[in-house]
């Protein structure tokens, strides 16, 4: 009886025994099989990486993806100049990054990565570190300001969400102020922007206030002739990207729209008196800065192999040139292609997401990368809500054909990352929740205007 007893027991210690080292042999398979992928950025290119991944690696239990971004949300960054010039609500151009992805394949982290470790392949923020297998830097670009003393610190810039609404807020505030002002020089001060830089975002914000002065003019009883705009561009033409005919057209709807367009002028600096040009003229007002663009500088410091405007440096298969697992996609490579740089644009950004993450699932496969090919489908730009141009390869668009372009490419892009939710969201920001007023604290102490729309 007791020799059972003891066989008894002996066996379920044994076994107990087995089942643990079986547990603890699959945890460490599992651990030592694992490949972490990081995709660093939620923009265009990240999110294009991301869903790429997860497309490729849902049934890969040994593939783990992860995707860190500092915001919750993924910014529609080519539209900020519609949230800047009052057309839409700042709700239009910001998507939750939880309404991006079908699957839980792509773990989301909301983090700010401050430091990268490519030796021990470790991401590090404030709250802690992120070990990886394979790195994607997506992590975009911001503005440049050429060394120009005082654009930095007093100057508006338009590249973030936050950013956006700021301008906006501002552009609301003056002519508010200006319309309790009675001195003409003060009134005539706050009533007078300047937008720096030629290129699609000065030309679009330019637009937008073009139009949106109209209505605040009427709002707040200001005579139009009061407001000065000017788009200024240091080059002899704006929109240098565009064949001149369509520039041209531009230029005319933004004069249209009250704006003045003052080419071959530059900035020299700006201090707490005015704009001060290259002409001599000086321009007291808000100064709206969109004219350079540098990759991020958070990457200074780091090893890492970068340009002179912190855009690092790879090969034809987006590869960092010094570290093997880290890649690049969209505004934060450096490459000549065809001996041009690849453009900052979204189309750059989307396809070079797609080609990296296709390239990472080649390195896992043991295969062969292929080299990134892009295929530019064409430009547009849009001069306020009704107007725009547009080049698609060798077909020409002016006017509301080109804004509906415009709109069908929006369409298209929504669809893609997250299907129909974000394309109803879409419709009704642009048609149907137009004309929003901002500030609505002002607003509300304001007995002239009590039944505002909140958004
Ligand atoms: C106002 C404006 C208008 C534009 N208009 C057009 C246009 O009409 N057509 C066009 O093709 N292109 C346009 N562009 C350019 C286009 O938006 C960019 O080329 C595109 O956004 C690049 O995508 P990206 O993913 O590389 O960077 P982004 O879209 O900027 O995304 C980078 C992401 O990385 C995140 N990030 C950055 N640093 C960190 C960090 N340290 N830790 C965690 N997350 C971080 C950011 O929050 C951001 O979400 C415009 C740009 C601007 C600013």
């Amino acid at each position: 009886m007791g020799g059972t007893l003891d066989f008894k027991v002996r066996k379920t210690y044994y076994s107990t025994i087995v089942a643990a080292s079986i547990r603890i042999f699959n945890v460490e398979t599992r651990v030592m099989a694992t490949k972490k992928v990081v995709v660093l950025g939620g923009g265009y290119a990240g999110i294009s990486a991301a869903k790429t991944l997860e497309k490729k690696f849902k049934n890969r239990p040994d593939i783990e993806i992860q995707m860190i971004e500092r915001n919750t949300y993924h910014t529609l960054l080519t539209e900020l100049h519609e949230v800047a010039g009052g057309r839409v609500s700042p709700a239009s151009v910001r998507i939750g990054l939880n309404r991006l992805f079908k699957t839980d394949k792509v773990q989301i982290i909301q983090d700010k990565i401050d430091n990268i470790d490519f030796n021990d392949q470790l991401l590090y923020s404030a709250n802690g570190s992120y070990p990886y297998d394979y790195l994607v830097i997506a992590t975009g670009s911001r503005p440049f300001f050429f060394g120009l003393q005082g654009i930095e610190t007093l100057g508006f810039k338009l590249w973030s969400y936050k950013e956006a609404v700021v301008v906006r807020d501002h552009i609301y505030d003056c002519f508010h102020n200006a319309s309790t002002v009675t001195n003409r020089e003060k009134r005539k001060k706050m009533l007078s922007f300047v937008v720096a830089g030629g290129g699609f975002t000065g030309v679009e914000m330019a637009g937008e206030l073009g139009e949106w002065k109209n209505k605040l003019c009427k709002q707040f009883s200001i005579d139009r002739e009061e407001v000065s705009i000017y788009l200024l561009e240091a080059l002899p033409n704006i929109l240098n990207i565009f064949d001149p005919d369509l520039a041209n057209k531009c230029k005319k709807r933004l004069e249209k729209l009250g704006v003045q367009v003052l080419t071959q002028c530059g900035i020299e600096r700006v201090d707490k008196d005015g704009i001060y040009l290259n002409t001599k003229k000086k321009i007291e007002g808000t100064l709206i800065w969109t004219a350079g663009i540098q990759g991020n500088p958070y990457l200074e410091n780091m090893d890492i192999k970068y340009d002179r405007r912190f855009r690092v440096e790879v090969n034809e298969f987006m590869q960092s040139v010094q570290h093997e697992n880290v890649f690049c996609a969209g505004d934060t490579i450096s490459y000549l292609y065809n001996e041009k740089p690849l453009p900052q644009i979204v189309e750059t950004a989307v396809q070079s997401g797609e080609s990296v993450a296709e390239n990472i699932g080649r390195l896992l496969g043991e295969k062969k990368m292929k080299p990134f090919v892009p295929n530019y489908h064409g430009v547009m730009v849009s001069v306020g809500s009704v107007y725009a141009v547009a080049k698609l390869k060798s077909i020409k668009l002016t006017g509301l054909m080109a804004t509906g372009l415009k709109h069908m490419v929006n369409v298209h892009y929504l669809f893609g990352i997250g299907g129909l939710p974000l394309i109803f969201d879409y419709l009704n920001h642009e048609f149907t929740d137009r004309f929003v007023t901002p500030r609505l604290d002002v607003i509300h102490n304001d007995p002239l205007h009590k039944n505002v729309t909140q958004f």
